[in-house]
């Protein structure tokens, strides 16, 4: 019910490529996201830092930048102090970039701990011919270096969807090579799953992407996710 709505409020839209505001369809569906709020002041965006332990992330929140850090409007690692002065300068960036770029706010997130996790790419691309085309791969700055993915057509099965995370090339990253702790592999074939029954429940959302889900030993974040809809 809740994704329906926020799916028709964006129908009234004149745009239809939806980022972080599009988080409650995530919700919805149960996909783990790191704590976060969307606030348009300095003192709102201090007051949600101070509330989230430790540093935190902040990103421009607009449906005219949806690659966020080409314009350099993702921060990682701010501190509570730094958080007032990091709001002006991504509304400034924002502005330079596009002056009459429509601004919703300014996403104040929690960190997830890249050091121990892996960025994963978790997509969706609705394909004329085979319908939902569910892909899976490396994510982060990999993505396009080893092109690393690996594709099914929804709905998955839950073999279906481990299959994905074994069959590409760097699955033993996931497993944990090198000394490393073992990802939640599970934690990111239930997203494969959930994001699949999203977009089965949902016809109208052509093209799904959650880059990075962050996957750790302890669960699984979505920290980023980038939508169209029909
Ligand atoms: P975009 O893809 O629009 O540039 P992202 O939200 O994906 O913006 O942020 C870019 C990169 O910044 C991510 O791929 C990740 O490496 C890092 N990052 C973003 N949010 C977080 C977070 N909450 N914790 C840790 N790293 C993050
Ligand atoms: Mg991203």
């Amino acid at each position: 019910e809740a994704a329906r709505e926020i799916l028709e409020r964006v129908e009234e839209r004149s745009d239809n490529r939806l980022g972080v505001e599009a988080m409650g369809l995530l919700e919805a569906y149960g996909i783990p996201m790191p704590d976060s709020e969307i606030v348009d002041s300095p003192e709102d965006a201090r007051e949600v830092a101070e509330r989230i332990e430790g540093d935190v992330v902040m990103k421009i929140v607009s449906p005219d930048i949806l690659h966020k850090s080409d314009i350099g409007g993702v921060k990682v690692g701010v501190a509570d102090e730094e958080v007032p002065d990091a709001f002006e300068d991504l509304i400034t960036r924002a502005r330079n970039y596009q002056p009459d770029a429509n601004l919703l706010g300014v996403q104040v997130q929690e960190m997830s701990d890249l050091d121990a996790g892996t960025e994963t790419i978790v997509g969706m691309n609705r394909d004329p011919q085979f319908g939902p085309l569910m892909m899976f791969g490396l994510g982060g700055i990999f993505v396009e270096v080893l092109e690393d993915t690996t594709f099914r057509v929804a709905p998955l099965s839950e073999p279906e969807a481990r299959e994905m995370t074994e069959e590409i090339k760097t699955a033993p990253l996931l497993r944990g090579a090198r000394g490393r702790d073992p990802a939640d592999v599970d934690g990111i074939v239930e997203t494969i799953q959930r994001l699949s029954q999203l977009v089965a429940d949902f016809p109208a959302i052509m093209e799904f992407d959650i880059n990075p889900l962050v996957a750790t030993p302890d669960g699984v974040d979505a920290v980023d996710i980038r939508l169209t809809v029909d």
